[in-house]
């Protein structure tokens, strides 16, 4: 097997284990991230601190190791971690901010996400890693159907030393009928699990009427004439946007050029009791 650089040729990138990754290696490539990220530049007290590049590097670290044993992810070479894992994830938080959602304020009790399909731990995980570390004021959950990713997120989190990350075992459809999940989230996020009509039926119902729903993706799927078009009849359908509430795009790129978007929608009322539909339902007839 072909011996792998930091930077493996276009076709590598999958095959092998990867570099034990260095602090020496991916903290300069973070800093000319951040720097390359306006989003991210703009607010350096929660995405440029050393402790914050600390722990994504910790995160980074354990993508790297692991990604091979837990089937995590092919994005493995270092700038690509920084650029298409941990700032896709990070720009989106910055614009939830700059939205007035108030993820690191002390309310009185902590504020909760979901994150459906986490996978590898995104965008759980950098969210966790530079936002404060209190879970009297944040609550992260991951959502998976796999077990083993799951392993790989506590693990990694426990690397970071990030104590407000929780994780559930199981699928989206079953758990949104389980009482203390149902209607239980503030926001509810996902990256990269299923097309916006699918990908709100799971979503929705773990919002509380109040809360948000994000779906961190590419633009081209998210344009309003594509996916979200689609999208805007189930959206209504189970209780989100409508009037001043969303759905709303917003767009940008990541330091490569690459096109992304976030679709924010709040929920106005509970989601009726039919939804989510069992996955072949969900698939094979998506909310018209
Ligand atoms: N959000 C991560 C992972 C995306 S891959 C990232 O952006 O890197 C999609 C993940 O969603 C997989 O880990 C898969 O196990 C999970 N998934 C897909 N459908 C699901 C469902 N119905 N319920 C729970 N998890 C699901």
């Amino acid at each position: 097997m072909a011996e792998l650089t930091h930077e493996p040729a276009e076709g590598a990138k999958s095959a092998g284990t990867p570099e034990p990754l260095t602090r020496e290696v991916f903290l300069p490539l973070w800093r000319e991230t951040l720097a390359a990220s306006p989003e991210l530049a703009a607010k350096p007290e929660i995405f440029s601190s050393d402790e914050a590049a600390e722990k994504l590097f910790r995160i980074a670290e354990r993508l790297t190791a692991n990604a091979r044993r837990f089937n995590l992810t092919s994005i493995l070479a270092p700038r690509d971690i920084a650029e298409k894992h941990l700032a896709d994830s990070l720009v989106p938080l910055s614009i939830l901010l700059d939205c007035g959602l108030p993820l690191g304020e002390d309310l009185g009790e902590p504020y909760t996400v979901l994150d459906v399909g986490t996978g590898a731990g995104f965008p759980l995980l950098p969210w966790a890693a530079v936002l404060p570390d209190d879970p009297e004021i944040l609550s992260f959950t991951g959502l998976d159907a796999t077990g083993k990713k799951l392993a790989h997120v506590r693990e990694s989190a426990e690397y970071a030393g990030l104590r407000t990350v929780r994780t559930v075992q199981g699928r989206a459809e079953d758990c949104a009928r389980k009482p203390g999940m149902r209607e239980a989230f503030d926001l509810v996020t996902a990256r990269a699990v299923a097309p916006l009509p699918v990908l709100a039926e799971l979503c929705a119902p773990f919002v509380k009427p109040g809360g948000f729903f994000a779906a961190l993706k590419s633009v081209p799927q998210a344009e309003e004439d594509g996916e979200l078009g689609a999208a805007r009849p189930a959206f209504k359908k189970l209780g989100l946007g409508g009037q001043s509430s969303g759905p709303e795009i917003f767009r940008f790129a990541l330091p490569n050029g690459a096109p992304r978007s976030l679709v924010l929608c709040k929920k106005r009322g509970l989601t009726p009791r039919e939804y989510p539909r069992r996955w072949a339902e969900i698939t094979k007839r998506p909310i018209v």
